[in-house]
């Protein structure tokens, strides 16, 4: 991985704009990154009191903003003086373990909030779901390789996670490798860095001498041709060995650009399930079991509200209740309610709701285009323009649900089917056009911040 303490300075700037000043200077900027290892970020606090204070009130803070910076990080570890002052005699034994251990593939450390217990399952990720528990319960049968895509957020890493934990308890004796494909990508660099035949030998045993294999984020393999050659023979090997292999995306194979024919056809070869944005009950239910997981303390109505709020990542959502948790004990409110959301949730909704106006959709679409006004309620007839202008359309729609006459006047007096068309064929394209689907749901957080 880059140096971990890079790492940290990154998560640094992310946190200093999530938390208070005070918390920020009292709790935070005091941590020392002392180790990394394993998939594990070691911090270390001045006292128990910190310790303590950094656990209640920002463990998942710091872990997100890690995993942000880096993705090799999955878990994180706070420690009191002592306990940093001890993690190097363990680590002396580790090293020793990894020595007598060097042909066996190393173990990874799967997250353990991120189970299949922990997934709520709705309509937007049932067989997606379906096809993951299938694999876990039954690798190395039909379903091979399982390609999981879906936007940033919606729960593939999660997913992937919870196949490794499943395994991990149920067929301790399976090899089972969760890789980035970034990770992937710098073994493979650095065993053609080294350049002699046994660096590359163990690129190879590491990869090759797995039962199940996990790529995460594939879609960065585009442009790397390299990579893509030897990934491609990794697939090999591991598929005619009867190897299990399963790779996450943010879109389908046939969407990564620039990927070689061939390995387009091998990542097509097994099941394609994608997995869509939650629909508002899901996301409910997902709320909920956060709280209940965390044992956080919000009224019912907040979780309405942050249900109804967010509709693009449940990365996302979760960090708006994060921020509520966060807040309500910062003012010390034992339990959550709405007097505090304005604030806490500034920064992402709009909570006075005015000011989101038909104007403000289409100064927002035009922006984002870079289309003029006069264009996109005017009369031209180009993909550049109609585009952005059936977004707008649909925009207006969704988020206002205003009468489809006056959403045809807005565009310079279009008849209201124009409006139904515009409505309906970005609705299908929502769910089928990954790049639509995205601008949208920019869109919609541009429009939703004030
Ligand atoms: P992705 O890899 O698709 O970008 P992640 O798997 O990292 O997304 O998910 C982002 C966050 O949302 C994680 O904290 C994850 O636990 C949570 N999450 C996603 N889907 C679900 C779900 N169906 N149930 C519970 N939590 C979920
Ligand atoms: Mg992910």
């Amino acid at each position: 991985m880059q140096n971990y303490r890079d790492v940290w300075a990154e998560s640094l700037k992310i946190l200093q704009r999530q938390v208070s000043v005070v918390s920020f200077d009292l709790w935070i900027k005091t941590l020392e990154p002392i180790d990394f290892k394993n998939g594990t970020m070691y911090l270390s606090t001045t006292s128990e009191t910190a310790k303590r204070q950094v656990l209640k009130l920002h463990n998942d803070q710091i872990l997100n903003a890690l995993k942000q910076s880096s993705d090799e990080v999955l878990n994180l570890k706070i420690l009191n003086q002592e306990e940093s002052e001890n993690l190097h005699a363990v680590q002396t034994d580790v090293v020793v373990d990894e020595k007598v251990m060097v042909d066996e593939v190393p173990l990874c450390n799967f997250n353990t909030k991120y189970t299949f217990d922990s997934f709520v399952v709705g309509k937007s990720n049932q067989f997606v779901y379906g096809a993951a528990t299938g694999v876990a319960n039954h690798p190395f049968t039909k379903i091979n390789p399982l390609f999981i895509y879906g936007g940033p957020g919606l729960g593939k890493t999660h997913l992937l996670h919870a196949i490794g934990n499943h395994l991990r308890k149920n067929q301790p004796e399976l090899k089972v490798l969760y890789v980035t494909c970034n990770n992937f990508t710098t073994d493979y660099v650095e065993s053609l860095k080294s350049g002699n035949a046994s660096a590359n030998s163990s690129f190879r045993q590491k990869y090759r001498n797995v039962d199940v294999l996990m790529v995460d984020d594939i879609q960065f393999i585009s442009n790397k041709t390299g990579t893509q050659e030897e990934f491609f023979h990794t697939f090999n090997d591991l598929y005619q060995n009867n190897k299990q292999i399963i790779i996450a995306s943010d879109r389908p194979p046939k969407e990564i650009a620039t990927l070689e024919e061939r390995l387009r056809s091998r990542l097509s070869m097994g099941l394609i399930q994608d997995i869509q944005l939650p629909d508002y009950e899901t996301r409910l239910a997902i709320l909920q079991k956060k709280c209940s997981q965390e044992n956080y303390n919000v009224e019912e109505e907040v979780i309405n509200f942050i249900a109804e709020h967010s509709d693009s990542s449940i990365r996302e959502m979760e960090g708006m209740l994060h921020k509520v948790v966060f807040y309500a004990e910062l003012i010390g409110q034992e339990k959550a309610n709405m007097s505090i959301v304005p604030e806490a949730l500034k920064d992402i909704v709009d909570t006075s709701k005015q000011s989101v106006t038909p104007e403000r959709i289409v100064d927002c679409v035009c922006k984002y285009f870079n289309v003029s006004k006069e264009d996109i309620v005017g009369k031209k007839k180009n993909k550049e323009i109609v585009e952005p202008r059936q977004i707008a359309m649909y925009l207006i729609y969704e988020m206002l649900d205003l009468p489809l006459m006056n959403i045809g006047d807005i565009f310079g007096g279009r008849d209201h089917t124009t409006v139904i068309h515009a409505k309906t064929k970005i609705e299908q394209m929502y769910k089928e056009n990954n790049r639509i689907r995205v601008s949208v749901n920019d869109l919609k957080n541009m429009v939703n911040r004030v």
